[in-house]
């Protein structure tokens, strides 16, 4: 292990150990940046970082405004001064938009600001039950004039485009004239960090081009339209004033500066100990889900629904949605109050971050940042999809007909990467098509593909959904497994033996290699995924078969040889090591010198280049690994111990989706403590900011490896066709674990103590399960099975 023993997750930080709520009790500067990413509240459609109502007046550095829309995007022509055919020509960035939750307040002529003046009591918390973030502050002006201030803020799950604050003042000893706006402005840069490739490029020039200003009294909004890419933005807001009056005119204080905003100035004369408040609604609506001319129509009638129900209704429905949620998805850890808090912050942050609709997805940093500009990777499929098809299928079935819709672009880009036929999905985009301006780590991971198919086929294993079969699956499994045979050949170097050349596994500290053990794998999974489509569409729903196969002129020869090649897959292994090899190349490079590598030269990436990493043995992320996870029996025991030992010592995890696949594996070979340690890395990643780099949005795919180190790692649950087996341990720290499971419509809740592990079913009426290789049955009669254990042997 290389690296992580330096890293510290227990390090001192601002925020208490609390199972349901992520609280801070003093505003600090120094982690203000981190906590905007913290605090944030999203709905899987609009994300607002927890930046405060107020305009930021700390050092510079320490804070970045964002507000974002799922999938609304600006485009740019990506310069490369050598180009070469077929590169990504053009990028996708997800954009800043207009800041619509601020607000301003004054007391007679002194601006409330929480940086200035005195703050004698601050709380801020962010409660997973209720979906509520709260700041309470408690602040005297420099002339003395002492209010406690309130905001609660809301981005509603129901409601999908609508956010709400609530703001409330309370005078302690000042009486006389008060004034507040309300604002929505366009002061909001996007973010960059020059140097840094997990952030990205940032845009240039005026992305965001004003087309008109709406200012009524009871209904603002800006309309903005995206130079390159099109789109139209409706940004709107309407202010319950609740006894505040607006002010026609510009009374000197109360005005926001900027030349593009929208703003509402409302005035009261405040009384000591009296309590006056406002609510703001707000909302995103975009030309990429609705006709441009109905943008502010739309906004008009949400709002005003919006205000009808008022706050306290959102609250409520905020409160019922979450309810449910944690219904289905609650993992209880009973024995460590901060990682309970973890857990349930990374379940937390997946909700708020998951596309539902179709035709948005999930960000590598959510709806919290702008790191990875929005892009949407593999980390979806191969990470985030599990959480979310074990626990809420409807949804985990929105993100593959997100694959579908953009399964055109696909197929566009693999006739730009010289395939006659079939569809490669991009790396990393929002829309559909390539943005990766690396292709060395990034189109050359033609095992995007395979992911996608494996997370079809645990779909369809989980929820026996045939109408998605025959609708959408089949078509994008069958068009993607064609790649393998336009990519792949069989070569006499390795007679017999099908081949696939010059991609880049899951590991980008390896690139552009030779049968990449994962690569191959997972695309024989493939090939032999799409060869039982044709088999069951053929039998079952042959009117269907024949209309997809003319739709993608699919022949019997073309299957044929899909069979040849999945049989005759060639996967690496090296006799004299005992091991599988992660490709043809990399057991035979020199290995990187650990020793002589200090701690600051962390993450490689940012201090060697990459030809340098490349020809050594050293890598980012599990690869291998992984690949004894997701294709799990075709391991022995044996085997994935060899392999573990072998590659844990190279590899960095200098990626944040390492540590939970190592996690895992290590759980399965018995390695405990390395396994808990490995989690530990996980749970916590963005609390204790052990990357650095959480201030530019969480990390969504370490988030729901948490969520795998429990239920895969710990509990050593698998599903294989669709059967799920248990074979759970108890880390040593714990006196009990508890989750849920949804497959094949019931939902199944499994806990494990030291001394037995039960089985109970919540909802629906009949599931078999394999557990420590005994089968348990659960029916209507027989709901609860309890087995009897010593799980704290050691
Ligand atoms: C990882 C990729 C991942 C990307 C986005 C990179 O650091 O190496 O595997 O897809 O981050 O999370």
């Amino acid at each position: 292990m290389p690296r992580n023993e330096t890293r510290n997750t227990t390090k001192m930080h601002p925020f208490s150990f609390d199972p349901w709520r992520l609280r801070e009790t003093q505003f600090d500067t120094g982690i203000n940046y981190l906590a905007e990413t913290l605090f944030a509240l999203g709905n899987g459609t609009v994300g607002l970082r927890g930046t405060h109502e107020e305009s930021y007046l700390g050092p510079a550095g320490t804070s970045q405004e964002g507000n974002y829309l799922n999938g609304f995007y600006e485009s740019e022509a990506i310069h490369y001064p050598e180009s070469a055919y077929g590169l990504a020509h053009t990028n996708q960035f997800m954009l800043n938009l207009p800041n619509a939750k601020r607000v301003e307040l004054w007391l007679d002529d002194e601006q409330f600001n929480v940086t200035e003046g005195q703050v004698s009591a601050y709380e801020r918390t962010l409660d997973f039950r209720t979906g509520i973030l709260t700041r309470t502050v408690r602040w005297t002006s420099a002339k003395g004039k002492e209010i406690i201030l309130t905001s609660e803020r809301l981005v509603s799950f129901q409601r999908r485009h609508l956010f709400a604050i609530r703001y409330q003042i309370t005078s302690v000893n000042f009486a006389g004239p008060a004034y507040l706006t309300s604002a929505i402005d366009t002061e909001v840069k996007a973010l960059s960090v020059p140097g840094d490739p997990r952030v990205g490029s940032s845009q240039s020039g005026a992305t965001l081009q004003l087309q008109q200003i709406v200012q009524t009294a009871g209904f603002c909004a800006l309309e903005h339209r995206t130079a390159n890419s099109g789109f139209h933005l409706l940004s709107a807001m309407s202010n319950e004033a609740h006894g505040w009056q607006l002010i026609e005119r510009d009374p000197g204080v109360g005005k926001i500066a900027e030349a593009q905003s929208v703003q509402q100035q409302f005035f009261r004369t405040l009384q000591v100990g009296e309590t006056a408040r406002i609510t703001k609604y707000g909302c995103y609506f975009s030309s990429r889900d609705f006709p441009a001319e109905e943008l502010k129509e739309r906004s008009q009638s949400y709002l005003n629904d919006a205000k009808i129900s008022g706050f306290d209704v959102l609250c409520l429905e905020q409160k019922n949605y979450l309810a449910d949620f944690w219904r289905q998805t609650d993992i209880e850890i009973a024995g460590d109050a901060a990682l309970q808090q973890g857990m349930h912050f990374n379940q937390f942050h997946l909700l708020q971050s998951i596309g539902q609709d179709g035709k948005t997805n999930i960000a590598a940093k959510g709806l919290t940042g702008e790191g990875y500009e929005g892009h949407y990777f593999w980390d979806t499929e191969i990470y985030v999809f599990p959480f979310f098809l074990y626990s809420k299928p409807e949804i985990a079935r929105k993100l593959l007909e997100y694959r579908y819709n953009i399964l055109d672009q696909a197929r566009e880009r693999a006739r730009q990467m010289s395939h006659e036929k079939g569809a490669l999905y991009p790396w990393r985009t929002i829309a559909g098509e390539e943005c990766s301006s690396y292709y060395p780590a990034g189109t050359a991971q033609y095992h995007i593909n395979a992911d996608i198919a494996y997370a079809v086929k645990q779909y369809l294993d989980a929820t026996g959904d045939d109408q998605f079969l025959v609708d959408c699956a089949a078509e994008m499994v069958l068009e993607t497994a064609r790649i393998w045979i336009g990519l792949g050949h069989f070569s006499p170097l390795h007679p017999e033996r099908f081949c696939i050349d010059e991609v880049t596994g899951p590991d980008e500290y390896t690139a552009l290699v030779n049968n990449n053990y994962y690569t191959n794998s997972m695309a024989k999974m493939h090939l032999k995924f799409a060869l039982s489509i044709v088999a069951k569409l053929g039998s079952a729903y042959p009117a269907d078969y024949q209309r997809i196969a003319q739709k993608i002129a699919l022949t019997a020869e073309e299957v044929a040889i899909w069979d040849a090649a999945a049989r005759q897959m060639y996967l690496p292994y090296d006799e004299s090591l005992g091991i599988h090899a992660q490709d043809d190349s990399f057991l035979s490079k020199k290995q990187w010198d650990f020793a002589a590598t200090p701690k600051d030269k962390y993450p490689l990436l940012l201090h060697f280049h990459p030809l340098v990493i490349y020809r050594h043995q050293v890598c980012k992320q599990a690869d291998l690994m992984l690949a004894m996870l997701l294709l799990s029996d075709q391991f022995t025991l044996e085997e994935k111990k060899r392999n573990f030992d072998y590659y844990e010592k190279v590899t960095t995890h200098d990626s944040s989706l390492s540590y939970c696949i190592f996690s895992i594996i290590a759980s399965e070979i018995g390695y405990h403590d390395k396994a808990y340690a490995f989690f530990m890395e996980t749970a916590r990643m963005d609390l204790d900011d052990t990357h650095h780099n959480t201030r530019h949005g969480v990390h969504t795919a370490a988030m729901a490896g948490s969520w795998m180190c429990v239920s895969y790692g710990f509990a050593g649950m698998r599903v294989i066709d669709g059967q799920p087996r248990f074979n759970p341990t108890l880390p040593k720290q714990w006196s009990h674990y508890q989750f849920q499971i949804h497959l094949h419509g019931c939902l199944l809740q499994v806990r494990v103590t030291a001394l037995e592990v039960s089985y109970r079913l919540l909802e629906g009426s009949e599931l078999n399960l394999q557990h420590a290789g005994q089968t348990v049955q659960l029916n209507q009669n027989h709901r609860l099975q309890r087995c009897t254990v010593n799980l704290k042997a050691d």
